[in-house]
């Protein structure tokens, strides 16, 4: 399978419109971006394409990345950087078949896949597809799992995306705090690459009213907040997983412009062959 990164950026994207902090600045200089989230996967195989996550952005990134559009697509969780780029389905497909996982969320009375369907009824060619977590489904020749994570108040899913002939192997965390469940662990562990929502370094916490949390040995907070992971956390669950490419995703302008860039920071556009 070929991986693209569209979009590495979280909601607010880098550059940050509006923003000339010196990390947008290096961003403009540099000539790189990171978009609202979104990452297409290609079966060579088949020549089908999945896209993971509904950018706000897609039509910018089916613009300027050497991608085809989808054949189907799935999501992750309802939060705008995730789901309100489906809107651009409006008459670019014939058919556009969305999965997403049919748990009823308490913060919503709506499953992911509930939401889906209620806000994008409009969309008569996209139909949407209701998965129960950790149950693998095929789509475009691959099997895929969707797996909770933890990013209160919402429900919210990693994805294993796995080929069948292959055996190639693509973890993404999803947007999640470091307290992923171990069931959900297990089902990530030993990916041939990892996507990992790293949304800033961890010295960033002092400036998050809640701080950070699961601190490591050291102390380092591994959770930005409640929401997301901090850069260390991410690379502490890519040593945990045993990945073997690490790829850390979902990142804020927040980090100071000399870290910005470095590695294993993802800039959109990237491509991996598994
Ligand atoms: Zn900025
Ligand atoms: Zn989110
Ligand atoms: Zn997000």
């Amino acid at each position: 399978m070929r991986v693209t990164l569209l979009g590495t950026g979280d909601t607010t994207g880098t550059p940050t419109v509006g923003c000339d902090c010196a990390t947008c600045e290096r961003a403009r200089e540099l000539d790189v971006e990171r978009s609202r989230f979104s990452v297409h996967v290609r079966n060579d195989r088949t020549g089908e394409s999945l896209l993971i996550d509904c950018s706000p952005d897609f039509r910018h990134q089916f613009l300027t990345q050497e991608v085809p559009l989808p054949d189907a697509a799935l999501v992750t969780h309802i939060h705008f950087d995730h789901l309100d780029g489906l809107g651009n389905a409006y008459r670019l497909f014939d058919d556009l078949p969305v999965h997403a996982t049919n748990v009823v969320d308490p913060a919503t009375d709506e499953s992911v896949a509930g939401t889906i369907r209620r806000k994008y009824d409009y969309l008569d060619r996209v139909s949407v597809a209701a998965h129960t977590p950790h149950e693998p489904f095929r789509v475009c020749g691959l099997d895929v799992r969707f797996v909770p994570v933890d990013h209160p108040p919402l429900l919210c899913y990693g994805v294993v995306l796995e080929d069948p002939e292959t055996g190639a192997k693509c973890s993404l965390t999803g947007d999640t705090s470091f307290g992923i469940p171990d069931d959900s662990r297990a089902a990530l562990a030993d990916p041939d690459l990892l996507l990992a929502d790293a949304i800033v370094p961890a010295s960033s916490c002092e400036h998050h009213p809640q701080g950070g949390k699961h601190r490591n040995d050291a102390g380092v907070p591994r959770t930005f907040g409640s929401k997301h992971m901090t850069r260390e956390g991410a690379l502490d669950l890519a040593a945990e997983l045993d990945a073997d490419r690490t790829r850390l995703v979902h990142l804020a302008h927040y980090y100071p412009a000399g870290e910005a860039f470095a590695e294993p920071l993802a800039v959109d556009g990237e491509t991996y062959d598994l």
